[in-house]
C-alpha cells in the first residue's frame, strides 16, 4: 500500500463568475509522479497555484503528511516542502541566476547581517554543475538566457532542497528534447527518493509514459483518478472532454493540386549564425510546413519573413514586388505572425483581450479623420473573440488571466480580424489541449480554402504531416529536404532528414 502524501479536500476557487475549481477532493501518494490533466481552463494551474501559495484558497484544505498547510506565498510553500515550476516565466529579470535560485531564501547566505554573494554564487554554480547545466553561469543576469534555459534554472530552483512535492506545470512544452530528458531525470530522482511530483502536461503519450497515476479535471470539477497502466490515450481523451474524440482532426484531403500562383518568395535568406541561404516560394492557398530540431533555424524563418530579424541578408518579396524588411511593412501588406514564445513576443499580457485583438487593425478601424471609436473597437474585438470562442467574461478581461489555449486564440483572433493573406504560425498548438488544437486545425483548413497562405513551423511532426501541403525540413540552418503531402508520409521519413 502506498502512503498518502497530500489530501486535497473540498477545494474551491472562483474568479468573478468563473468557478475555476469546484469542490475537488483526491489523494496524492508518496513516491509517485501524479499527473493532472484536463483541457485548457479545467483548473489544473489554479489548483496547483493554491497548493504553492500563489493563489489564496476560497475554501477547502490541503493536508500534507497529515498536517493542514496554508502557504500564503511561494517562500512559505517551500518551507512546508512544496515547490512549483510555473507554466509561465518563473524567473525574475534584474536578478542573477543565483539570486533567482535562492529568491526568498537568501538568509542561508547571511552571516552577521551581511549577504555573502560569493558563497551564494558558489552554491549555485555547484548545483548547476550537479544538474549538468554548466552552460548557465550563476553570476550572470538571468536576462542573458532564453526561455528554455530559464526553465532549466527553475528546475534547479524548485528541486535543489529536496521538497516533498514538486509541481511541474506544463514545463515540457517549453523544452527541447534534451531539456525534457533532463527534467525526466529529476522527476525520476524525486520519485525514487520517496517524494512526489505533480506533473501537468498536454502531451498524452508523455503523461502515460512518465506518470504512475493520473487525475482528470474537467471545467473545474474532479472526474477521476486512475493508474496510468490501466488506460490508453483514447481513454484519457474521453475522460478529459467527456465524449469520444475522433483521432482524425487533421485534414483528410489528399492529392489536391497547389496553385501555381506565388504569393511570397524567399531568396538567399541568411541570418548570421542561425540560417544560411534559404530559398523557397509560398503559394496561394497552401499550407507550407517547416520541421526540424528546435535549434535547426526553423524558428528564425518565421521572424525573417515577418521582417523581425535584424541582421537578415537576402530578400523576402511579395507577388507585387514589395520587399519585406521590417515589421510595419509586413503588417501593412497583410502578413501575420505568431511567435513560439507566445507570452513574451505575441501577446501584450497587461492589456485586455480587446486591446490585443484590435492592435494590428487600428489603422483600418480609424475613420477618415484618424479617430477611433470606442464602440467600433469593442464590437470588432468582440466579434473575433466570439468567432474564435475565447473562453472569457468579456473582452475587457486581461489576457494574463487566460489559460494558454485561450491566449493563443486571442493571438489568432487578432490576425483573423486583420484578414491577413499570409499567416506565419510558429508552434501554434504548443502547450494547447486537444479541443483547442482541433479548433486551430479547422481554422487553418478554412483559411486555406479561402485562399490564404499559411506557413506552419512546428516541432510536432504529426501535425506537420497532417496539415501541410508541403514540408520543408531544416538542418543546421539550411534546407535539407522537401516532402509533399501524402498518406504515405510518416515521422521517420521526416526525422531522417532532420538529424
Ligand atoms: P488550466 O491550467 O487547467 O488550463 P486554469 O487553472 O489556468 O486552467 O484556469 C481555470 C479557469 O480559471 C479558467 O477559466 C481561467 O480563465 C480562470 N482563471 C485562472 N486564473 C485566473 C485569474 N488569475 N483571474 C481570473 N480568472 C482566472
Ligand atoms: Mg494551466
Amino acid at each position: 500500500m502506498s502512503e498518502v502524501r497530500l489530501q486535497v479536500q473540498n477545494l474551491c476557487k472562483t474568479f468573478g463568475i468563473t468557478k475555476a475549481v469546484q469542490n475537488v477532493s483526491f489523494n496524492i501518494n508518496k513516491g509517485e509522479v501524479h499527473a493532472l490533466i484536463g483541457e485548457n481552463g479545467s483548473g489544473k494551474s489554479t489548483l496547483t497555484n493554491m497548493l504553492t501559495g500563489i493563489y489564496s484558497i476560497d475554501s477547502g484544505t490541503f493536508i500534507l503528511d497529515g498536517k493542514e498547510i496554508h502557504p500564503r506565498n511561494q517562500v512559505e510553500a517551500n518551507k512546508e516542502g512544496v515547490s512549483i515550476i510555473v507554466q509561465e516565466l518563473g524567473t525574475l529579470d534584474g536578478l542573477t541566476v543565483a539570486e533567482n535560485i535562492f529568491l526568498g531564501h537568501e538568509d542561508m547566505f547571511v552571516k552577521f547581517g551581511i549577504k555573502n554573494t560569493n558563497a551564494m554564487n558558489r552554491r549555485a554554480t555547484e548545483l548547476l554543475h550537479q544538474y549538468g547545466f554548466d552552460k548557465i553561469k550563476a553570476s550572470d543576469p538571468i536576462e542573458n538566457y532564453n526561455f528554455e534555459d530559464r526553465k532549466l534554472v527553475e528546475i534547479v530552483k524548485a528541486t535543489y532542497f529536496n521538497p516533498k512535492i514538486v509541481v511541474i506545470d506544463e514545463t515540457t512544452t517549453a523544452l527541447s528534447q534534451e531539456g525534457r530528458e533532463e527534467l525526466y531525470k529529476h522527476m525520476n530522482r524525486i520519485r525514487a527518493e520517496g517524494n512526489t511530483v505533480i506533473f501537468i502536461s498536454h502531451d498524452l503519450p508523455e503523461i502515460l509514459d512518465k506518470s504512475d497515476t493520473i487525475t482528470i479535471l474537467r471545467d473545474g470539477v474532479y472526474i477521476d483518478t486512475i493508474k496510468s497502466a490501466d488506460v490508453d490515450e483514447d481513454g484519457l481523451k474521453k475522460l478529459m472532454v467527456g465524449r469520444e474524440v475522433s483521432g482524425a482532426y487533421y485534414r483528410a484531403d489528399y492529392g489536391e493540386k497547389i496553385s501555381d500562383e506565388v504569393v511570397l518568395s524567399v531568396k538567399n535568406v541568411t541570418v548570421p549564425g542561425l540560417i544560411k541561404n534559404v530559398n523557397f516560394d509560398l503559394h496561394k492557398g497552401e499550407i507550407l510546413g517547416f520541421g526540424g530540431l528546435s535549434e535547426s533555424g526553423m524558428h528564425e524563418i518565421g521572424k525573417a519573413i515577418f521582417g523581425a530579424s535584424y541582421d537578415r541578408e537576402g530578400s523576402v518579396t511579395l507577388a507585387d514586388g514589395t520587399q519585406i524588411n521590417d515589421i510595419p511593412t509586413a503588417i501593412k501588406h497583410s502578413i501575420a505572425y505568431t511567435s513560439k514564445d507566445r507570452d513574451n513576443e505575441s501577446i501584450v499580457m497587461n492589456q485586455s483581450i480587446g486591446d490585443n485583438i484590435v492592435l494590428p487593425s487600428l489603422d483600418d478601424l480609424a475613420n477618415s479623420a484618424h479617430l477611433l471609436s470606442d464602440k467600433k473597437l469593442k464590437e470588432f474585438a468582440n466579434k473575433f473573440a466570439v468567432e474564435m470562442s475565447v473562453k472569457m467574461v468579456n473582452t475587457d478581461q486581461f489576457v494574463s488571466d487566460l489559460s494558454g489555449g485561450n491566449k493563443q486564440k486571442v493571438v489568432l483572433a487578432r490576425w483573423i480580424g486583420k484578414d491577413s493573406d499570409i499567416v506565419v504560425l510558429d508552434s501554434p498548438t504548443r502547450g494547447i489541449d486537444i479541443k483547442v488544437k482541433q479548433d486551430i486545425y479547422q481554422l487553418m483548413d478554412q483559411m486555406r480554402k479561402n485562399g490564404k497562405s499559411i506557413i506552419m513551423i512546428s516541432e510536432e511532426l504529426m501535425e506537420l504531416i497532417g496539415m501541410c501541403d508541403r514540408i520543408l525540413i531544416m538542418k543546421d540552418g539550411e534546407l535539407n529536404g522537401e516532402l509533399d503531402r501524402s498518406p504515405e508520409l510518416n515521422e521517420n521519413l521526416l526525422i531522417s532528414k532532420m538529424v
